[in-house]
């Protein structure tokens, strides 16, 4: 009651509805007007010549043309996009028509009832209860329309028929008073469904418009670099699929820049410093390439640059010293302004066939080449390039063939206690003599096992060949290994070769891991737990190549190792450099402060042996005492040495 009561208002307060409202009457009400018509004509034609023509014909005819006129408008206006309101205006104007035609027609008919027989008087019943049921169906999406239509048919037809003195319509007009009720209750349920399928709809229409946004906002987060709002990666490169596509002889000239001294200003002036440096980056970059070209950023501080097509090589390459240029202008940050610089890889290609990966790998090459010049700037991916890269991929796939697994070798190179001058172990360096290429050196090959996974493989054929070893040399001689990055970090890779290890039978203290800062950094906590592991089975750790990488005191403090290794880029310079020396003597002291060795390696003289020695530095290795020999040289290296010494200790 409470529903059908609430629902004779119109909705002023709300819109979408009194629209929906007005759209749903608007495809109705004509079929009431036609309805209307034809059934008032139709009783007008059976009283033609039993009743005043002013009454059979004039009034009928009259309101027809009204009804006509108003099924024109509706025709004509009701198709057209409304607005609430003048939705609500002509809704109040059909209910006032809807009281007036009732009435109208209602009392027509009425009047026309004495005038008749009996079968024109149930002409009448019929007109009022059938087109009077009918209008209320047309109306029932105007609910106070429907409700004051049917009270008004159904009192008119009530009362007429109870006083006609004919026993059926008494009783016809009985019945059609238990229908009102009902019917009323038809029409309710009815515009309540309505009322439920709008307001679904509208949630409807609201979940699809919220999908539609997220999807423009996702699609556009997988082509944009939310932070700079450049292309990313993804976009860049279905960007170059694309013009490859379209224009295969004509390739386009890409470039990638990568910035240097980006990370210190993350570490030292935060993420929000760091963020603020990638997007004026973008900015410059974005002004110096202009509308014709493509910028990128492919991840990090790498950004990748789609040249415009039209440039010279000349102007390639003055577009890219510009870019190295812009990045070495000082950002401002809150804290100041920073300053770092730019290096970029360019390839200029020649007309052939290319994917986007071919024209990525080449300017990457190019940039790797730059950047390990440390000078920046600007380098072309060019023919001496071309060849290395192709003899990198011929590698690569020699490494996935059972030759590389059959000629992998190691090479044991002593090393020398200094105080002693005694041999106490050896360091094992991977050796590859390749039937098919020669002797390929490990700073090629291991990394190319990095890059196509081998590297596991690999380690565990080293590892097997190095107990292999240990069992035939003299119990007091240890063995250095290396583990790459990928072994130190993948917990179940170090978790086999420390259960090969076991299996072996051999003496864990007689092992140590050489470690770069490098595999800590790609995984810092995986190695943290994988070197506890192995310590506390008696390996020992040592941390290779120590002030070449990113040297951090943190490191050494959190990690426990068993020693440095004092890279060979300072012993070697050792002489002639103070630095170097200043360096190693830190290092040294150290080493001494913490109570783990020191081992100095690339010594190739024996003055450099001695001041090392002097310094506090515990253990050597280099050409000075020895080339990294094969196994059996290497043991007797080592037991002629010792030997000799033992000899020169005056007993
Ligand atoms: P590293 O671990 O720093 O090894 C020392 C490198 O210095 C070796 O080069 C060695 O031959 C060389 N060397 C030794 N004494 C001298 C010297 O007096 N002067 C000069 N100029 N060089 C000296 P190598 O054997 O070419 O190895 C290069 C790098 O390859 C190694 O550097 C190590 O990082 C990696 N590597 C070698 N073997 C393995 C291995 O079995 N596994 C892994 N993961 N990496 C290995
Ligand atoms: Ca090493
Ligand atoms: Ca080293």
């Amino acid at each position: 009651m409470k529903n059908f009561i609430a629902s004779l208002r119109l909705q002023k307060d709300n819109p979408k509805f009194l629209v929906a409202q007005f759209k749903a009457l608007s495809s109705q009400i004509p079929i009431l007007y036609v309805l209307l018509v034809i059934n008032a004509l139709a009783v007008a034609i059976t009283h033609i010549k039993s009743a005043p023509l002013w009454l059979s014909l004039y009034i009928p005819v009259g309101l027809s043309i009204v009804c006509i006129f108003r099924l024109c408008w509706w025709e004509i206006n009701g198709k057209e996009n409304v607005t609430p309101e003048r939705a609500l205006r002509l809704m109040k104007g059909t209910l006032a028509g809807a009281v007036i035609l009732t009435i109208g027609f209602g009392g027509w008919a009425i009047a026309l009832y004495q005038y008749g027989d009996a079968s024109q008087q149930g002409q009448i019943a019929y007109f009022l209860v059938v087109t009077g049921i009918s209008c209320v169906f047309c109306l029932t999406h105007l609910p106070l329309a429907a409700t004051i239509t049917t009270v008004i048919t159904f009192t008119a037809m009530v009362i007429t028929f109870l006083f006609s003195g004919n026993p059926v319509f008494v009783a016809t007009a009985v019945s059609g008073l238990f229908l009102v009720l009902p019917f009323l209750r038809v029409i309710n349920s009815y515009f309540q469904n309505f009322a439920r399928l709008v307001l679904l709809t509208d949630e409807l229409q609201q979940k699809q418009a919220e999908a539609e946004e997220l999807n423009l906002v996702n699609s556009r987060n997988a082509l944009h670099d939310q932070l700079t709002g450049l292309a990313n990666r993804r976009s860049f490169f279905l960007s170059l699929e694309r013009m490859l596509q379209q224009n295969p002889s004509s390739p386009p000239v890409i470039g990638i820049v990568d910035l240097d001294g980006f990370k210190p200003v993350n570490d030292v002036f935060g993420h929000a410093a760091g963020d603020l440096v990638l997007k004026e980056t973008a900015r410059r970059f974005v002004s110096l390439v202009g509308e014709r070209g493509i910028v990128a950023r492919l991840g990090g501080d790498e950004f990748g640059i789609i040249f415009p097509s039209d440039l010279t090589l000349r102007a390639v390459s003055e577009l890219g010293l510009g870019l190295c240029a812009a990045v070495r202008d000082p950002y401002e940050i809150p804290d100041g302004s920073v300053r770092v610089s730019g290096s970029c890889g360019i390839v200029y290609p020649e007309a052939g066939e290319y994917t986007a990966e071919d024209l990525y790998e080449k300017a990457d090459f190019a940039l790797y080449q730059v950047k390990s010049k440390r000078t920046g700037g600007v380098e072309f991916f060019s023919p001496e390039h071309e060849k290395i890269l192709t003899q990198r991929y011929l590698i690569e796939l020699e490494l996935q063939t059972d030759n590389f697994a059959r000629e992998l070798k190691l090479e044991y190179q002593p090393i020398i206690e200094l105080r002693s001058d005694r041999v106490v172990g050896f360091e094992a360096l991977a050796r590859w003599d390749s039937a098919r290429f020669g002797r390929i050196s490990p700073d090629a090959f291991i990394p190319a096992a990095e890059r196509t996974a081998v590297i596991g493989r690999m380690t565990r054929i080293l590892l097997g060949q190095a107990l292999d070893a240990l069992k035939i040399m003299p119990a007091h001689l240890r063995v250095s290994f290396n583990l790459s990055a990928r072994d130190i970090c993948d917990h179940e890779t170090s978790m086999a070769l420390l259960a090969m290890v076991t299996r072996s039978g051999v003496d864990p203290r007689r092992i140590e891991f050489e470690i770069t800062e490098t595999a800590l950094l790609s995984d810092f906590d995986t190695a943290d737990k994988v070197i506890g592991v192995l310590r506390a089975a008696g390996i020992s750790i040592a941390l290779d190549d120590f002030g070449t990488g990113y040297s951090s005191l943190s490191h050494i403090h959190r990690l426990a190792f068993d020693k440095l290794k004092i890279d060979k880029a300072f012993v070697m310079n050792f002489d002639r450099d103070a630095r170097c020396m200043n360096i190693t003597r830190s290092v040294a002291n150290l080493c001494q402060n913490l109570g783990i060795a020191s081992v100095a390696e690339g010594v190739e003289s024996g003055e450099v042996a001695e001041s090392l020695k002097g310094l506090g530095v515990r253990l050597a290795q280099g050409y000075h005492f020895s080339r990294p020999l094969p196994l059996e040289m290497a043991i007797d290296y080592a037991a002629k040495r010792n030997a000799a010494v033992s000899q020169s200790i005056p007993a």
